[in-house]
Parts: C-alpha cells; structure tokens; sequence
C-alpha cells in the first residue's frame, strides 16, 4: 500500500458530496485509490507526492457541489497524459462517461504554448466546452490548484501560466457566474503577470485598509441592528473587499483614484425571499441617505451571467461611503458557484422557475439536468450536448473572421465588463464600458445603425460619441437618407459595430 499525505483522506472529499449512495463512494473511493496507485512514482515541482495535486483538484470539485462522476474523472484526469494509463483500463475500471471526461480534460491538456497559443487554446477550450461543460469544470479546479501552488513552479513557466489564468480561465469562470473562482484565480495571477500594478495596487489598499476596517465594522454594527428592528432579527450579513485584480481593473478606469471606488468594500445582507430583498433595501435607504445613480437592481434585471443582487451605495455619516448588497441565499449560492451550483442542485430546475433568466440559459446549456440517478438519491450528471448562446457566437464568429480578429473580437467584446442600458421600451441591452450611442444602435439592428440620425439619452439629444453609462435609456432616431460617417468608426466601441460601419462605407 503507498502511502499519501496525511491530510489527503478520501473521506474528506466523500462528507462533502450532498447525500452520497454507497455506490457514490464506492465509486470516489475506486478512483482515489487508483490514482493514488498510478502516481505514485510521481512528484510535483514542490518536491510533494503527485498525488497531492489530484486529490486536491477532486476537493475542488466536491466543494464547488460537483457529482460523484465528475470528482472520480478529477482523480484520473492526468492518468492519461502523465502515466500512460490507457483509455481502455479507464473505460474497464471506471466506465465510458468517466473515460469521456478525462479524454476531455487529456485533449486540452495537450495544448502547447506557442506564439499564437492564445487563439489556439480559446479555440480548444470551446470545443472543449461545447462537448460537455463538466470537462471545463475540471480544468477550472485543475487550473486553480496549479495557481494555488503556482510559487513551487520555476519563474520562467509562471508569467505564461499566470497570463493564460488571467486571459483564459478567469473570464471562463465569470462568464459562467462562478464568482468565486474568477475572484480567487484572478487574484493568483495578478502579481505573476504584472508585478508593478499589484505592488501599486496593493500599496494603495494598505494606506486605506485600516480605516476602512473600522469604517466597516461601525456600520457593520448599525446595520445589523437596523434590520433587526425592522424584523430581520436573521438576517445573515458579511463583509466582502474587492479582490486586488478587480480593484486594479477598475482604478485604471478612474486614473487610479481611490477615492472614486465606491465598491471597495461591500456589506452583504442574504435575506430570505426577493421581497425580503426589497424590505431590507427600504431600511438601509430609511436609515442612510443612497448615493443617486448607485441603486442597481439585478434582480429585476440579472448580468447576462446570470448574477442577482439589490446593489446600493450609501453615505455612511461619519464620511465614508459603503456598497450594500442584498440578496437571498438562493441568489448568494449562485453568485459564488455560477453554473456550478445547477449542475449539482438537485430541486434547482425542477421547481418550476421557467422565469428565472439564469435557469433558461442553464437549460439550453444542459437538457440533461434535474433528472435524478435511478434509486440512489445522487445526481444525475447527463451528458449535455446542447450549448449556451455566446459560445455558440463565438464559434460562429471565428468560423466568419480570421484568427486575429478573432482573438481581438473576443478581448473587446466578450471578456470585457459590460454595461447595461434601456430602449425606451424597457429591453435591455448589454455593450461593453464605454461604448456609445453608435454601439447601441448596431446592437439593435444594423439597418437602424445605418440611418441613424441622432441620438437621445435619458430623454435628452446627445452626440453620438458619447460614453453611455449602466442604466442610461438610450433612444436611437432615425431618417431614410442617413448614413454613417466615417468618424464613427473611431467613435464605435464594439467590433460589430466598426465592421456594419466599413461595410457600408465600402458600398458607396
Ligand atoms: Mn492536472
């Protein structure tokens, strides 16, 4: 028998799968052992037992609420790739859905890095993830050990790792609403790929930290007892600091001015239902006086990566300024699990939501889930051929464009944070930060791109290269005889935009 570290115990993994058959950790206990046995030749850059990293990334994947098939592929997953397992024991031992899954996380595996990796490796990742979403699952918790122990790798890998985290895995993990993970990975990478900023940014938090954390504990206090005398004698409520990379990404939006982060640190309150949401939204505004312009409800209106919350910033009367977020346990436990919290969830889909906008986007990705195992009480973990929208976008988009705009494409339009502004009908449309007048109404159709005349925000005329702002109503109007300038191109931020604009020009 090999022995494995002493903190790597399978029961560790097996207490945090929901409501485990025997079969369940039968089967979690097999591929422990198994993997225990083929690595342990093995070790890692730290000198520890291989082992580590795959017991490691199977904890991952049990803490992020994945199903016993999936945790079983994240113990075999370098099987393959590094010890020449073959398919075909992996299939005898473990079954063809288990195979399926390692020969996925096998093939992106097999990427190497060369001067156009970065197209390459979005493009596999895709495929990858157009297959079936649990293979992506494990690379994300493969990934995020690698980052967690990224110091233990020798320099010249880490700035290629760290980079491909930041570009790659990290706007994968948002896209997928798994909040926790985008926080966490970012935050591993950030001082491996731009060493200076994280030093400026860091140096910047630490000059506020220390009034900040009793700014916040003050009102922390307040709060608590305000919702308890307005009845929410439970409500849960925690801090949050905004991980270093975000705060990077914002400061070199506002020219490294602190003092305009509103969001610095935010309060959290989970209530039990959305019109506890609301209630509680009343108390905070009854109590301090809101910021205008800062009131944001992504209940009423969910981030495209389905992300629910009441955002509000208030004054905080001693001179400080704090962001409250309300929201229910439901909406907490997707907001820090994403996707993953509707591949494990057993009731999740089957309640009847059909509403809820994150549900409908989980359904197309997974036609599979909700059905549950035959008998066992475990999940089902069917295989899921259909795929979200904006990867299908993706596909076609590079299908349609070379590689390099491609790639460009993908950095200006997809990965990037997003505002969200109104038709006057009250659609939303999502663009990305500083887009203009000219990106909405491309957004909206090109014809109306096309013969746009003018432009109304918020009621009022505006020019048409004007920055446009979360929330802003934005009005296109229209003649028969406009047509587009060449300015605009200059003045469009998104790449569909810019491409309607040259083709029309072309044409004339
Ligand atoms: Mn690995």
């Amino acid at each position: 028998m090999v022995s494995a570290s002493s903190d790597s115990k399978v029961s560790e993994i097996i207490e945090l799968v929901k409501s485990s058959s025997e079969q369940d950790i039968a089967l979690i206990t097999k591929a422990h052992d198994f993997a225990r046995e083929a690595h342990k030749d093995q070790v890692r850059f730290s000198g520890e037992p291989y082992f580590t990293h795959l017991f490691q990334t199977a904890k991952i994947l049990a803490e992020f609420g994945m199903g016993p098939i999936t945790i079983a592929a994240g113990f075999l997953h370098d099987a393959i790739e590094d010890v020449g397992v073959t398919p075909e024991t992996i299939r005898t031992e473990f079954g063809e859905e288990i195979l399926f899954l390692v020969e996925g996380v096998t093939k992106l595996g097999q990427i190497r890095y060369t001067s156009n990796w970065h197209t390459e490796s979005l493009r596999k990742l895709f495929v990858a993830m157009s297959q079936d979403i649990r293979v992506l699952m494990i690379k994300l918790a493969d990934r995020l050990h690698n980052m967690r122990t990224l110091a233990s790798v020798p320099q010249e890998k880490q700035k290629r790792i760290a980079a491909e985290t930041l570009e790659v895995y990290a706007p994968i993990a948002y896209r997928l609403g798994i909040g926790r993970l985008n926080r966490e990975l970012e935050d591993l990478a950030f001082p491996f790929v731009y060493p200076d900023a994280y030093e400026e940014t860091r140096q910047i938090i630490e000059k506020r930290q220390e009034e900040l954390a009793l700014d916040l504990e003050h009102f922390h206090e307040s709060l608590r007892i305000k919702l308890v005398e307005g009845g929410f004698a439970n409500a849960e409520t925690s801090f949050r600091v905004k991980g270093l990379y975000s705060l990077y990404k914002k400061l070199k939006r506002l020219d490294m001015d602190i003092e305009k982060v509103y969001d610095l640190s935010a309060l959290r309150v989970i209530v039990g239902s959305v019109a506890d949401c609301y209630k509680a939204l009343g108390i905070v505004h009854a109590a301090w006086r809101p910021l205008p312009g800062r009131i944001k409800d992504f209940i009423a209106f969910p981030k495209p990566n389905g992300y629910q919350s009441l955002h509000t910033t208030v004054f905080t009367g001693d001179g400080g300024i704090v962001e409250v977020q309300i929201r229910t346990r439901e909406m907490h436990r997707e907001a820090e699990f994403g996707i993953a919290s509707h591949l494990s969830y057993k009731q999740g889909l089957a309640k009847g939501d059909a509403a809820h906008p994150t549900l409908l986007w989980v359904k197309r990705l997974l036609p599979g889930v909700g059905e549950q195992a035959a008998g066992n009480g475990s999940v089902a973990e069917a295989k899921y051929s259909d795929v979200p929208g904006w990867i299908k976008e993706l596909v076609e988009y590079q299908k349609a464009h070379g590689d390099k705009e491609f790639e460009e494409g993908l950095k200006e339009d997809f990965f990037r944070e997003r505002i969200f502004v109104f038709t006057p009908k009250g659609d939303v449309v999502d663009l990305p930060v500083d887009s203009t007048p000219i990106d909405f109404a491309y957004a909206i159709h090109s014809d109306i791109g096309n013969h746009m005349s003018g432009a109304k925000v918020n009621g009022k005329l505006v020019s048409l290269d004007s920055i446009l702002k979360n929330a802003d109503i934005v009005e296109i109007q229209t003649k028969k005889n406009a047509k587009p300038n060449r300015k605009w191109v200059d003045h469009a931020k998104t790449s569909m935009a810019k491409k309607h604009i040259r083709q029309a020009l072309l044409k004339e």
